[in-house]
C-alpha cells in the first residue's frame, strides 16, 4: 500500500479510519497576518483548533484532511502543535488558493510553470515550511471568476507536480458555474489520471445533471460543505447525496464540512449566521439523516473512510 504523508509521519491506507476529508484548523488572510500581527491571537487560535479536533475525536474521527495552502494561512507549526495536543492524524497539502480566486503574487506570475511546480514538489518530497512534514496532496482553486491566466498556471503546475510525484489533487470549485468541468479540462490536457482528483464543493449544488456529467469524467467529488446552509440548505445537500448513493456513486463521494476552527475572513459575530458550520455537524445531524434516507452503513463507511484513503493513497 502506498504511504500517505501526515504531520506525524507516513500512514498506510488502512490506518486512516474515520476521516473528515475537508476541514481547516485555521483560515487566515496571510498578508494581513504578516503585516499586522497585533490583530491576531495565535494562542487563542491554537486552543480553538485543539477544541474542534477533540470534538471530532469524540465521534471517533481518526484523521482530518486540512487543505490549507498558500493564501489561506497554511501553518505547519500550528498543525504540529495540534497534533501534539490531540494525537489526531492530520494530513496537509501544498498548492495555491489564489487571491480572490483570480491572481498570483508577482513572484510566481513572472516565472515559468515548472518553477511553480518545483515549489510544490519541494513540499511533497522535502517538507513544508522548513520542517520534514510532507504534503500529501496538491490544492488549487477555480471559483466564480473562472480560469484566469493565473488560475490556469496554478492548475497546470499542480497537475505537473502531481504527475511527477504520483500525489493526488484537490480542486476547490464553484459548481453554480460548472467550474468542476473546466478544471477537469485542464487536468485532462495535462494528462492527469482523473481518479487522482477530488472536485471539492460539488455538494454546493443539487444539479444532478451537472454532477453526473462531472462524475462521468472520473474524479471523486466533495460533498464537503455541510453546515454552510447559506450556500445550499442541508435538506438539499442530503437529498443530493441520497440520490447519488441510490445511483451507485457512494464510491465517489466524500462527506465533510469545510469548517474552520478559526477564520478571519469576517468579524467573529458573523459566525452566528452559520451555526451548524463546525467539525461535528456531520456526525450529529447528517449521517443519521442519510441513514434515514436509505443510505446504508456500508455506503457511509465507503464515503467517510475508504474514499479519502483510496484518493490519498493514489
Ligand atoms: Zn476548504
Amino acid at each position: 500500500m502506498a504511504a500517505i504523508e501526515s504531520v506525524s509521519g507516513p500512514l498506510d491506507e488502512a490506518d486512516l479510519g474515520l476521516t473528515l476529508a475537508h476541514e481547516h484548523l485555521r483560515t487566515s488572510s496571510e498578508t494581513i497576518r504578516e503585516q499586522f500581527p497585533h490583530l491576531y491571537d495565535p494562542e487563542q487560535e491554537l486552543q480553538a483548533a485543539v477544541a474542534e479536533v477533540r470534538r471530532a475525536q469524540e465521534h471517533g474521527v481518526k484523521t482530518i484532511v486540512d487543505p490549507a495552502c498558500m493564501d489561506i494561512g497554511r501553518d505547519v507549526h500550528l498543525a504540529q502543535r495540534v497534533v501534539e495536543e490531540t494525537g489526531i492524524q492530520l494530513i496537509m497539502c501544498t498548492g495555491i488558493y489564489g487571491v480572490h480566486y483570480t491572481y498570483l503574487p508577482h513572484h510566481f506570475q513572472t516565472r515559468d510553470l515548472d518553477y511553480v511546480a518545483d515549489a510544490f514538489v519541494h513540499d511533497l518530497e522535502e517538507g513544508i515550511q522548513g520542517t520534514d512534514v510532507k504534503a500529501a496532496f496538491l490544492k488549487c482553486a477555480v471559483d466564480e471568476p473562472g480560469i484566469t491566466n493565473d488560475v490556469e498556471r496554478v492548475l497546470r503546475a499542480a497537475a505537473r507536480a502531481g504527475k511527477r510525484t504520483g500525489r493526488p489533487i484537490m480542486v476547490h470549485t464553484h459548481p453554480g458555474t460548472r467550474r468542476g468541468l473546466e478544471a477537469m479540462d485542464v487536468f485532462d490536457d495535462e494528462g492527469v489520471d482523473p481518479s487522482k482528483v477530488v472536485v471539492a464543493h460539488t455538494g454546493d449544488t443539487d444539479d444532478l445533471d451537472y454532477i453526473e456529467e462531472l462524475l462521468g469524467r472520473g474524479p471523486y467529488i466533495g460533498m464537503d460543505r455541510y453546515g454552510l446552509d447559506i450556500i445550499l440548505p442541508t435538506e438539499q445537500r442530503n437529498a443530493t447525496v441520497i440520490a447519488l448513493a441510490e445511483r451507485g456513486y457512494a464510491n465517489r463521494m466524500m462527506i465533510s464540512q469545510d469548517a474552520c476552527a478559526f477564520i478571519d475572513w469576517y468579524p467573529p459575530e458573523m459566525r452566528s449566521m452559520v451555526p451548524n458550520w463546525h467539525f461535528t455537524y456531520v456526525f450529529e445531524q447528517i449521517l443519521p439523516a442519510l441513514r434515514e434516507g436509505g443510505v446504508t452503513d456500508e455506503q457511509i463507511t465507503t464515503m467517510m473512510e475508504e474514499n479519502p484513503a483510496r484518493w490519498l493513497a493514489g
